[in-house]
């Protein structure tokens, strides 16, 4: 597997008509360079991934490497970069286009088994002319290639012919072009768009969806009280099958709602011997998994605890850095109200916590 991607995301996006470089738009919830990267590392194609920025960034498994002046500059330097890694093929990608396929680059590897660079194209739908000298000539559509990126080639022919190259080429397509050698064309994807202007960004629909949780755990001598994730010191613990964290099965459910898949007690049953005495985090971590792999995200969470004491005050804080490093989800959408009950019946007295949570996750078609 002597693969490396190469992401470029080192341009200025001239067209795009803002401070921060398009690159770093958050697009689906994430910055638009970070889709290409975790579809390279999902794809598990790759020995190395290398990204190549004039941001100072710092991401797990990914090299970075200085941009150049013009396109074909940074992507010299991410050839260069991995020159004496033993690398076979190399696959290069423009961060501006994030939709490609897992699929695309499989297609594309299997392809360069007998080739030495291979290049989804697309068709255009418009009529297409092309000015030439002092005419404008009709073109077949069907004959004009639109090329997209990933491209993949042979690293040491690739690398020899960027090592001469003078000129500016805007993808390394062309740059097998101007030095007459065979490439092969696979079809491209028409979903693989390229994000030139800010409009680009807002062309998903969303759908959103609501999940609302409910727990109440009776309260009793010697054992530990968890909320949220984390220990708090207390007279008494929750009784339960598991840990008792109300505040965690409460989002569990509500998270479940939301991805309408039943509830907590379908997904852990309590005659089952194996979640004996689990941690609660435990229980939300495959949840979470799932949201992620998905590609949902949570907008919002929202929780009321309903208890005399301990105080939500005196907690929030820690309960909500928990609960954000437990669902990998920014502090700030996180919410947590304290509600009492006057004193009245078993919430009242301390014998029993009670919790709802409501959550919100959108989805981009
Ligand atoms: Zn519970």
């Amino acid at each position: 597997m002597n693969n490396c991607f190469i992401l470029l995301a080192a341009g200025k996006g001239k067209r795009f008509n803002s401070k921060e470089k398009k690159q770093f738009f958050i697009y689906k919830n994430k910055p638009l360079f970070m889709h290409s990267i975790n579809k390279a590392k999902k794809s598990k194609l790759f020995k190395k991934i290398v990204l190549v920025t004039n941001k100072q960034l710092k991401i797990s498994n990914v090299d970075i490497v200085k941009g150049g002046k013009e396109r074909s500059d940074s992507s010299f330097n991410g050839l260069k970069f991995i020159a004496n890694k033993k690398i076979k093929n190399v696959f290069i990608h423009d961060a501006a286009r994030p939709n490609f396929s897992i699929k695309l680059l499989k297609k594309l590897k299997k392809n360069l088994y007998n080739n030495k660079a291979v290049v989804p194209y697309i068709n255009t739908h418009n009529s297409t002319k092309y000015a030439y000298q002092n005419k404008v000539i009709n073109l077949k559509r069907e004959r004009v290639y639109l090329t997209q990126t990933p491209q993949c080639f042979d690293f040491k022919t690739l690398y020899n012919l960027s090592k001469k190259n003078k000129n500016s080429v805007t993808d390394e397509c062309a740059l097998f072009l101007n030095n007459n050698k065979k490439i092969k064309f696979i079809k491209g994807e028409d979903s693989n768009i390229k994000i030139t202007k800010k409009i680009d960004l807002y062309k998903n629909k969303i759908k959103t969806f609501y999940g609302i949780g409910f727990d109440i755990h009776r309260l009793v001598k010697k054992k530990r009280l968890y909320l949220g994730g984390i220990r708090i010191p207390f007279h008494s613990g929750l009784k339960g099958h598991s840990d008792g964290d109300v505040i965690i099965h409460c989002i569990i459910d509500a998270l479940l709602g939301a991805l309408r898949k039943k509830d907590i007690g379908s997904l852990y049953p309590s005659n089952k011997n194996k979640f004996k005495n689990i941690r609660s985090p435990k229980m939300l971590k495959p949840i979470i998994i799932n949201i992620e792999s998905n590609n949902y995200y949570i907008n919002n969470l929202d929780i009321n605890l309903i208890c005399e004491r301990p105080k939500v005050s005196k907690y929030r804080n820690k309960i909500i850095n928990s609960l954000s490093r437990l669902m990998n989800i920014n502090k700030d959408i996180i919410n947590i109200k304290g509600k009492t009950v006057e004193k009245l019946g078993l919430i009242g007295k301390e014998n029993a916590i009670a919790c709802e949570a409501i959550v919100s996750i959108s989805k981009y078609e």
